[in-house]
């Protein structure tokens, strides 16, 4: 699935979605919605809370590993792309702190906000939100912590 650049002002329009990771859900059948949106595609219920998915764990779906980068981003290289399972919202990011080789799908990741070097002329994508492996998951399946991800019951 290819990216595609925003505006500026789609950007700055987006922008609490795209640094806290906004997302809303339904409280009747209680779907994730990301991005977020008024009504819910799921059931037509209104009665949706927003969420914010940044410091949530979620799993790794799949991923891609790029060796040729855009010029901009050649220190960057290679640059890995994941879709992350949060809350049951797939979420499309680049991702960091990660050896390639490390990779496997249904890895413990995380959206963490992250300062990109921008080569926008409006410099205005200073931040992006980019996935990283759990820290502290090293062992698959490992039931280390308890406290962590409690599944927020309302
Ligand atoms: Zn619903």
């Amino acid at each position: 699935m290819p990216l595609r650049p925003l505006s500026p002002a789609k950007l700055w329009r987006r922008r609490l979605q795209h640094y806290r990771l906004e997302a809303a859900r339904c409280r009747d059948c209680g779907k994730t919605i990301y991005p977020p949106r008024p009504r819910c595609p799921y059931c037509g219920s209104r009665n949706l809370e927003k969420l914010s998915l940044l410091g949530k764990k979620g799993k790794l779906v799949t991923y891609t590993v790029e060796y040729t980068v855009p010029a901009g981003f050649r220190e960057q290289a290679p640059l890995v792309i994941g879709i992350a399972e949060i809350e049951g919202a797939r979420i499309l990011a680049s991702m960091t702190d990660v050896d390639p080789e490390e990779l496997r799908t249904g890895m413990c990741v995380e959206p963490v906000l992250r300062r990109i070097r921008s080569t926008d002329p409006y410099g205005v994508i200073a931040y992006a939100v980019k996935l990283r492996p759990c820290l502290g998951a090293g062992h698959e399946g490992g039931e280390g912590e308890a406290g962590g991800g409690s599944k927020g019951d309302s």
